[in-house]
């Protein structure tokens, strides 16, 4: 199995160990674990590992790719038909039960601290009024669509 693969399993165990309070917390975290393949986070940690040279891939990501992560998956959980307000209540409630919960190691990266709550606050809007203009575009390309027949 190739290192990717097994970087990837690891993350999809360690998320099916948390607690999800609903199905738009489980569409949070999937979506942010989604967002790391779709930005080839472990392609870049392999080649990072690679320039350093050591040959051992870190089972976790950097906090760039966390913040990443949780950008696009804001919009990814929105555009699906969740609510990105829960990806916020899903880290509030990581960063208060979490603590012992999650590996010491990876803590200090993957925590829920004042600065991704911000992040995920400010992107929250943005990722809503962004659906509304593809709702929006979309039916006006509809409408032309109908005009036209
Ligand atoms: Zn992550």
């Amino acid at each position: 199995m190739p290192s990717a693969c097994r970087a990837e399993k690891s993350a999809c165990s360690r998320v099916c160990l948390l607690p999800f309070a609903d199905d738009d917390q489980l569409a949070a975290v999937l979506s942010h674990e989604i967002s790391h393949a779709l930005a080839h986070h472990v392609s870049e940690r392999m080649a990072r590992e690679r320039t350093v040279g050591h040959g051992l891939l870190s089972l976790s990501y950097d906090r760039q790719q966390e913040s990443e992560a949780d950008h696009i998956g804001v919009f990814l959980m929105t555009f699906a038909g969740y609510d990105p307000n829960q990806a916020l209540a899903f880290w509030q409630e990581m960063e208060e039960a979490g603590h012992g919960r999650i590996p010491e190691r990876y803590y200090p990266i993957i925590r829920a601290d004042e600065r991704r709550m911000q992040q995920l606050k400010g992107w929250i809007p943005l990722a809503k009024a962004a659906k509304t203009s593809l709702r929006r575009a979309s039916n006006c390309a509809r409408a032309c669509r109908k005009s036209l027949e």
